[in-house]
């Protein structure tokens, strides 16, 4: 496990880490409990204005928190200073609301002899939280804020290509004023992140990333019998029905597939469209993908970024023969995609029949995948046959009808006429194979908390 970054565009390795030593980690989860030994008795204020730094902190040098996104895993440099400030939202949201959310909560008894019930929410401790490169900043802050506000203290193990987005991302916190020990970046190998699953003062792991790492890392956890959350892949459909604008949900399907070089857990990777209008999409859509720019993230005329990593990329170009070697169609879109850096070739997928294995997959690329359904109902269940359960989006023009489709849809998050919305102040999270916990409001707040019942019981007893 090297951590480095190497720049997706320029291929150049532009800095390497080494490892953690063992006593880095030793000394690390001492200080992550010290520290929380004493941050679970701060208050909500005090919290609050830690975290409230941070977001100005994020603010004021967003460029510079931008550009480490851009260089380490070739990010659109407009969408990294997005990124930023989406990360500053999410500190800010629980600055608002952390204390409110976690107020102890009388419980309504049957009978007033059962006493005076109280539910409390307390910090458990120290946690680990193991994040993708996708949103290097975006991701810890989604861990980071409420945990913190939680009165628990966080070790952090990033993706091994984005290890200066995970130093400046500590960097800030101790600018922010955070104590010592309380959040702290480790290059770990994986044998230090099971010791640290392991050892008695850790209390969970909140993993994003892939389901080969969360299945192990939900082992780990479970012979530990520790609590995880896991937020994994997905595959989500984009179902168009007969009535949709087409020009905006055309455009919608292009952005939805294509930002963040198609590399979002929530891209709109199953384009489902009814039969009656799926040749006017397919034709709109192969325009609309034509006209992304791929070139210099940096560039502000880019539309299209590199993929994270050439590994990334040759991985994805060999899902594309795969998927063409059981069956399927596979349509290069667009002018070429430059030589040099981390690029494929958007590539539309379509013929994906009944026993192609690829039309379950999950495409981290511009790769779109396109299924005809026969109607509406069709779409659905085309929509819902899939090993994923992460996100998804219907278009419709009646949006009544929309939201009753929505319901019908089985994943955790469903969007009418958007793919996708990534805010502060919604929840995030899935089911099936795409994982389970959800994280941000309180939701998210409470998955590492002791639901702790306090009973105040004044009657005699009986026998
Ligand atoms: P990945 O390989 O699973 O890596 C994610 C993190 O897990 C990295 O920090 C990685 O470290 C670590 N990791 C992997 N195997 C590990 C092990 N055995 N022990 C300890 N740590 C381990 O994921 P990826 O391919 O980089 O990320 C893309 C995946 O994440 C996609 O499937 C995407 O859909 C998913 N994702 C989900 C969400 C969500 O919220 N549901 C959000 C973003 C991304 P190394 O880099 O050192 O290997």
């Amino acid at each position: 496990m090297a951590y480095a970054t190497i720049n997706p565009y320029s291929g150049e390795t532009l800095a390497t880490f080494p490892d953690a030593t063992d006593a880095e980690v030793a000394a690390a989860l001492d200080d992550a409990h010290a520290a929380f030994l004493s941050w679970r008795e701060t208050s909500f204020a005090q919290r609050g204005r830690i975290l409230q730094s941070a977001a100005d902190l994020l603010r004021r040098d967003c460029d510079a928190y931008a550009r480490l996104l851009t260089l380490e895993m070739g990010k659109l440099f407009a969408e990294a200073r997005a990124e930023v400030e989406l990360s500053a939202k999410i500190f800010e949201y629980y600055v608002r609301h952390a204390e409110a959310l976690l107020q102890p909560e009388k419980l309504p008894v049957l009978d007033p002899a059962e006493g005076d019930a109280v539910l409390l929410h307390e910090p458990l401790g120290v946690l680990l939280a193991i994040e993708p490169w996708n949103f290097p900043y975006y991701q810890i802050a989604r861990i980071l804020a409420p945990q913190l506000s939680a009165g628990n203290t966080l070790l952090l193990k990033h993706a091994s290509n984005v290890p200066q987005c995970a130093a400046a991302f500590e960097r800030l916190m101790q600018e922010a004023g955070l104590p010592h020990g309380a959040f702290r970046n480790l290059y770990a190998t994986r044998a230090q992140v099971n010791a640290i699953i392991a050892d008695p003062r850790v209390h969970g792991v909140a993993l994003t990333g892939s389901e080969a790492a969360g299945a192990l890392i939900a082992a780990e956890a479970g012979k530990a019998l520790k609590k995880s959350t896991m937020e994994l892949g997905g595959a989500d459909a984009f179902v168009v029905l007969a009535d949709a604008d087409l020009r905006k949900t055309i455009d919608w399907a292009v952005f939805g597939r294509h930002w963040n070089g198609g590399q979002v857990c929530v891209s709109s990777k199953r384009m489902i469209v009814v039969d009656s209008i799926y040749d006017r999409f397919l034709d709109g859509y192969r325009q609309g993908v034509a006209k992304l720019v791929a070139g210099d993230p940096f560039d502000q005329k880019t539309t299209l970024a590199p993929l994270s990593s050439q590994k990334a990329a040759d991985d994805i170009k060999q899902q594309i023969r795969d998927a063409v070697a059981h069956g399927a169609k596979a349509e290069e879109v667009g002018p070429r995609v430059p030589n040099r850096g981390a690029f494929v070739q958007p590539t539309i997928l379509t013929d994906l029949g009944p026993d192609n294995p690829a039309r379950y997959w999950e495409f981290f690329g511009p790769v779109s995948m396109l299924f005809r359904a026969k109607d509406e109902e069709d779409a659905i269940r085309i929509a819902n046959d899939s090993p994923f359960g992460l996100g998804g989006s219907v278009f419709t023009a009646d949006t009544r009808h929309g939201a009753a489709v929505a319901r019908r849809i089985s994943t955790g998050m469903v969007f009418v006429n958007h793919p996708t919305k990534v805010e502060a102040d919604l929840p995030f999270g899935g089911i099936r194979r795409s994982g389970y916990g959800r994280e941000l409001l309180g939701l998210g707040l409470k998955e590492f908390v002791n639901h702790k019942l306090v009973d105040v019981v004044d009657i005699d007893a009986r026998f």
